[in-house]
């Protein structure tokens, strides 16, 4: 088997020398544990966090540890009666061609009901991650403006889909015109703006201002920097601002030392959030499983019938992986970002 450890801690944005391919025997499934040869593997932003080693929501990857990754493959050999060979699983089974877990880690997946790299985005982590920040925290209202960035990506297109189905004016932001064509012509965005046409956040928020007349009532914040300067005070009374990410600050070591604001500092969010008395929510979405079953039950069928759209971009083998990851952090990936191992 074939699989990518953390090499060294990257400081600031990772590196193709952070990553070390290596090559083993296949691993033995122990007691109750499940043997699973990985057909996808998924490349998520959270990935960046556990490369350093601070203190976080989840332990970092140890030097020399196999990057952490969801995966979605084939059973080749079970020591527990609830998977057989031939049988299609979901489970964390890391950078690799192949992983072992235990049983009850793993959720049974059925291939003739989707394509299983679905279970990677739009149906799994990172579509329930949309689905959950909308639903519980955005409390989206027929009439209301929404603003999400990463637009095309699997968490802003769930966002902006649901809450266009919702009645809502949809605004995305993305890195460039074919991304911004795709939030509007794939997804249904009623405007979408490139914010790398915007070097300053004055410039970017005037835009947002011209696409949001009646302001902006949901800002699903997914990449803080730039983005959040431009939205904050284009916020409505009551307005609400789950808070799912902030890639554009991931490779600076965290919010301060990446923030690098001369125009938001902390008394500015403070009163605006006091002044328009927001609801500004964070959440990890790993807290909130028990609520995985009602959103595949809500959003499955509407993926099914084509109502809710997604794109995949795909690597192919487990040695592209480091190099796609790192683009995916600049915006590399044009939707959710998997890598084909089979
Ligand atoms: P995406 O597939 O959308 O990839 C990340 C995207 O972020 C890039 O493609 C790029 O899109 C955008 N981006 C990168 N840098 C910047 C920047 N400086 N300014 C603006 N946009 C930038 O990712 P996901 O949909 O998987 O994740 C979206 C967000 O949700 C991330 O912040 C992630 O960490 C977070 N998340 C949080 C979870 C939670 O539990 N709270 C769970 C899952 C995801 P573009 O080229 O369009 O700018």
């Amino acid at each position: 088997m074939k699989r990518i450890v953390l090499a060294s801690r990257p400081e600031g944005a990772p590196t193709p020398e952070n990553f070390r391919l290596e090559t083993g025997e296949l691993p033995e499934p122990g007691e109750g544990e499940v043997l699973v040869r990985t057909h996808y593997m998924s490349l998520d932003p959270y990935m960046r966090g556990r490369m350093d080693d601070a203190k976080s929501y989840a332990a970092p990857v140890p030097i020399g540890g196999t990057m952490e990754a969801g995966g979605v493959g084939e059973v080749i050999a079970s020591n527990d009666p609830s998977f057989k060979p031939g049988d299609f699983a979901f489970g964390m089974l890391g950078w690799a061609t192949h992983g072992v877990q235990p049983a009850k880690m793993l959720r049974k997946i059925d291939p003739d009901q989707m394509p299983i790299s679905a279970t990677l985005g739009v149906l799994g982590m990172p579509g329930f991650t949309g689905w959950y920040g909308l639903t519980e925290l955005g409390r989206p209202q027929k009439g209301e403006t929404l603003v999400v960035a990463a637009a095309t990506g699997p968490v802003g297109s769930m966002v902006g889909q649901l809450a266009r189905l919702a009645g809502l004016r949809v605004i995305g932001i993305a890195g460039g015109s074919e991304k911004c064509k795709l939030a509007t012509d794939t997804f249904g965005f009623d405007a979408c703006i490139d914010h790398r046409a915007y070097e300053a956040a004055k410039d970017l928020r005037k835009a947002i201002s011209d696409a949001a007349p009646d302001g902006v009532d949901i800002y699903f914040e997914n990449v803080g920097g730039k983005v959040l300067e431009a939205v904050l005070p284009l916020m409505n009374p009551h307005g609400r601002i789950p808070i799912c990410g902030m890639i554009a600050w991931y490779n600076a070591g965290g919010l301060g030392a990446g923030a690098n604001s001369d125009t938001l500092t902390g008394p500015d969010l403070w009163r605006n959030i006091l002044v328009k008395f927001l609801s500004v929510n964070g959440f990890i979405i790993a807290n909130h499983w028990d609520r995985f079953g009602e959103f595949l039950k809500e959003v499955a069928p509407r993926v099914a019938s084509g109502e809710i759209k997604y794109l995949e971009d795909v690597a192919e083998g487990l040695e592209a992986a480091p190099e796609a990851f790192i683009a995916m952090l600049e915006g590399g990936n044009t939707g959710k970002q998997v890598v084909k191992l089979v």
